[in-house]
């Protein structure tokens, strides 16, 4: 058996990273950049206005106050999107809104507000500073900078700076293509009736959102007997068509647990089975060429924490991600925790926020049959090794899984 960290590590050394594809930015969120990204362009392109009023210059109503205004022959009125006629000569000005590219000759702008408008005329009631109210050519984008570095995880804001630069498709690395394969003789697919002594294939289903959730592309490749022979052929087309095979279940030590026989069959090299933590100790990890195989443990709880602490940042990095691990964050223990001795545990816990501050407490029973506790979990607290107990009011490392609920507005 090997430590958890040891398991990790192991895992991450054995990635191999997908290919690019270009996409339309439209499709881009959430996906990794695949190449750095240089500006082709100045944004904004040009000085601008950044309110509705009037282009001036500074030095022409310094002297502006409430009660002594400035008067300036009003030249003309330039709406976004076009081009002033005049440019600003001493004594004028010309009538701009926001965005409107700053005439030639000002320097600054006046907000409406501090104007009175009359018959080819303004009244200046305050004195800008000058470039008050302009926003300069490049103030967000220079030509030619390095805006994010390859890996990065693209966000809604990411895309709306993509379309500034005027790029209708962009470069990022290809989804990976997971596989799904539940093993176990008791097990039924949905829309089957559930009877006799049969149970639900609940894993493929949880673990495929979770493929999905973490930029995968999830492939369910149905259920396999445990029976070594019937289980050669739909692993190998697992093998054959994925960057990374998950199986559930047939891989601890009963007498009909044959997933590893049959990895090792079809050439798969195994790395470690058996990882010092629970749930999830019978957890099997190996490759075949650059495919990631999981063989993850049936019981439903055991198949997606091993899919949080081993998977989930496999798949990132596999994905080219850079950011590839969850926060772990601390909070005070509400309650005594139980874990165990010698090995990690990870106990399902629900997070409290109270005055920016989290506390936790168990989300419900931890047994690793028990899904719907970690359904009600926003963290997994961590005791190490070396504590199999953590009293009420310690304060305990956990992996962040989900926003703890939150009653109040934020503001
Ligand atoms: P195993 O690791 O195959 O011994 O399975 C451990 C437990 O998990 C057993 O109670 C199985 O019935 C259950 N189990 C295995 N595979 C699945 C699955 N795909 N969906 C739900 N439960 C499962
Ligand atoms: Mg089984």
């Amino acid at each position: 058996m090997i430590s958890v960290r040891a398991a990790l590590d192991t895992v991450l050394a054995s990635v191999a990273r997908v290919g690019p594809e270009q996409i339309s930015i439209a499709q881009a969120c959430g996906r990794v950049l695949a190449r750095a990204l240089v500006a082709n362009r100045t944004v904004p392109p040009f000085d601008n206005c950044a309110m509705d009023g009037f282009a001036v210059r500074a030095a022409d109503v310094a002297a502006a106050t409430p009660t002594a205004p400035v008067r300036l022959r009003l030249l003309e009125t330039v709406p976004a999107g076009s081009l002033a006629s005049h440019a600003v000569v001493p004594g004028t000005a010309v009538q701009v809104m926001t965005g409107s590219a700053v005439p030639a000759g000002a320097d600054a702008v006046v907000r409406v507000e501090d104007t009175q408008v009359g018959d080819g005329w303004v009244a200046v009631f305050r004195a800008p500073r000058p470039g008050e109210h302009i926003r300069r050519a490049g103030e967000d984008l220079r030509d030619g900078e390095v805006v994010w570095p390859a890996g990065r995880l693209l966000r809604p804001a990411d895309i709306g700076v993509l379309a500034s630069l005027g790029m209708p498709s962009i470069t990022v690395f290809r989804r990976p293509r997971v596989s799904v394969l539940a093993t176990g003789n008791e097990l039924v697919s949905l829309g089957e009736p559930i009877e006799g002594r049969k149970i639900a294939n609940s894993n493929a289903y949880a673990l495929a959102a979770a493929v999905r959730e973490a930029g995968g592309e999830a492939c369910l490749l149905g259920i396999v007997p445990d029976d070594l022979e019937s289980s050669l052929r739909p692993f190998e087309a697992a093998l054959e068509c994925s960057d990374v095979v998950l199986s559930t279940g047939g891989v601890s030590m009963g007498n009909f647990d044959l997933v590893r026989q049959v990895l090792a069959r079809l050439g798969v090299q195994e790395l470690f089975w058996k990882v010092r933590q629970k749930p999830g100790k019978p957890l099997s990890f190996g490759t075949r060429g650059r495919t990631l195989v999981f063989a993850l443990p049936g019981n439903p709880v055991s198949a997606l924490v091993c899919f949080y602490l081993y998977v989930r940042p496999a798949l990132l990095s596999v994905s080219g991600a850079k950011q590839i691990f969850s926060p772990v964050v601390e909070g005070e223990a509400e309650e005594p925790i139980e874990g165990s001795e010698g090995l990690t545990d990870f106990v399902r816990c629900q997070l409290r926020v109270h005055a920016g501050r989290f506390s936790l407490r168990s989300s419900g029973s931890q047994s690793s049959g028990v899904l719907r506790s970690l359904s009600l979990a926003d963290a997994l607290a961590i005791l190490p090794e070396s504590c199999a107990q953590v009293e009420a009011g310690t304060a305990i490392r956990a992996l962040w899984l989900a926003a703890p609920p939150v009653q109040e507005p934020p503001f």
